[in-house]
């Protein structure tokens, strides 16, 4: 039991998905949680020793000083996130401490969409056209390749990300993400606020979930996200393992396996998102150092695989070797994280059907993000997940079975107005 008795911080997380807290647990791990202030306290988590509130987009300065403090006093074996956009401020916290992490230089070129569109490119891993912009001034001796994709420099959860097929639309979207980068994003990214176009890729997107270990990837999955031609990228479906041919799997992996290593992920997790051209040809279209999903990831892996992925994370970032890997397909069963779609906008009343869904026997968890009253703002804003269903099949035709039937199960009722 090498993790047993350990000290974790971990640095804000989505409650309502605990499996970073549960997994900790089961492995005897002692967690103190530095959770945002602004929500209540999560004192139903039992599984959490010592929770320490931090505002940390506020007063980054304060939360820092309050971590260090905590760790004077109690000293962390490691730390982490499983939220994107405080993984910056987490690896300037364990290169203070000389805690394992990646650098803030890695972190920095993946939340970047630009720097992580160049490092990409001189490492020579297929790329779309990409151009960083700040307004539409920049367009006039521009020829693009339509139809782009514009999004934030950096962003996350999809929010701004359109497609434009023309000029005329393209300058909407710039004029879309310049206001997600300003009303929605300003928070989190402060003055970081260009945008980059790119050519949209169009073809089947994928997510692989990967492990490195000193230089050497491991893909532990490779599953399917559906394959959204915009104008928004609302997130739809996970399906793991995808239904791929030998070789086209080998193909994927091979350019993700790249992806991490040219952006340094040379320790540690990272979630990967890759679409095939219709050539079938692979484009890394963004990459996070982290378990994606608030924690999403770990599930899908350990319950298509049977490799628990969380545990991978704490061997690394307690500074603890982890088990020895195999760079080898792996396949238990099939999973699944069925997203609810926002299905319009307005006041959120309650979601239909959800009550029936949780006695199904595929369904292993239903979580409900939203609560009654909420506003929820049409997209490309966004206004957080409905909440998520999680299964797990015999097959993939029976995982694809049971989706059309939630499609159709499952609705959002709204206040005060239309479905959109
Ligand atoms: P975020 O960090 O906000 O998730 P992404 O770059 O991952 O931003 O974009 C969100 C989604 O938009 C992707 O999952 C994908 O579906 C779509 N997308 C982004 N860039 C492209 C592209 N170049 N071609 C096709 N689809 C894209
Ligand atoms: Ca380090
Ligand atoms: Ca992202
Ligand atoms: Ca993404
Ligand atoms: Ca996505």
């Amino acid at each position: 039991m090498p993790l047993q008795n350990k000290h974790l911080a971990v640095v804000l997380q989505n409650t309502y998905l605990p499996f970073i807290f549960e997994e900790a647990e089961a492995l005897g791990i002692k967690v103190t949680f530095f959770y945002n202030q602004e929500e209540v306290e999560p004192k139903h988590l039992k599984n959490v020793q010592n929770f320490i509130p931090i505002d940390l987009f506020h007063t980054p300065d304060k939360a820092l000083e309050i971590i260090k403090a905590e760790h004077h006093k109690n000293p962390f074996d490691g730390i982490m996130t499983l939220y994107e956009p405080a993984l910056e401020f987490v690896s300037q916290l364990t290169e203070e401490l000389n805690l394992p992490g990646l650098s803030p230089f890695v972190i920095s070129n993946c939340r970047n969409k630009q720097k992580m569109r160049e490092v990409l490119k001189d490492n020579d891993l297929n790329t779309p056209y990409f151009k960083e912009v700040e307004n539409t001034e920049e367009l006039k001796n521009l020829s693009l390749p339509y139809p782009v994709v514009v999004k934030p420099s950096n962003g996350f959860s999809s929010q701004g990300v359109s497609r434009a097929n023309n000029k005329k639309e393209l300058i909407d979207s710039i004029e879309k993400v310049r206001r997600v980068n300003e009303e929605d994003l300003s928070k989190f990214t402060k003055n970081k606020t260009g945008m980059v176009i790119e050519q949209f890729i169009d073809g089947p997107e994928f997510a692989i979930e990967t492990f490195s270990v000193e230089g050497e990837v491991y893909v532990l999955s490779i599953g399917y996200k559906g394959n959204s031609k915009g104008p928004f990228f609302e997130e739809g479906v996970y399906i793991a393992p995808a239904q791929l041919e030998e070789n086209v799997w080998q193909s994927i992996a091979r350019e993700a396996a790249r992806a991490a290593n040219a952006l340094g992920i040379e320790d540690g997790p990272a979630h990967i998102e890759l679409r095939l051209d219709p050539a079938g040809k692979p484009y890394v279209i963004e990459i996070g150092a982290r378990i994606g999903g608030s924690g999403i990831s770990h599930y899908i892996v350990k319950e298509s695989t049977g490799i628990n992925y969380m545990e991978l994370v704490f061997y690394y970032v307690l500074g603890l070797k982890p088990p020895v890997l195999k760079n080898e397909r792996k396949r238990k069963r099939v999973v699944g994280n069925y997203i609810i779609p926002v299905q319009g906008y307005g006041i959120f009343k309650e979601i239909r059907g959800l009550e029936d869904v949780r006695r199904d026997t595929e369904v292993k968890r239903v979580i409900q993000f939203i609560t009654k009253g909420t506003d929820i703002l049409p997209y490309p804003h966004f206004s957080g997940y409905p909440g998520f269903i999680l299964t797990t099949h015999d097959s993939y035709s029976d995982c694809e079975q049971y989706y059309s039937y939630l499609d159709n199960k499952v609705k959002i009722v709204y206040k005060n107005k239309v479905n959109a």
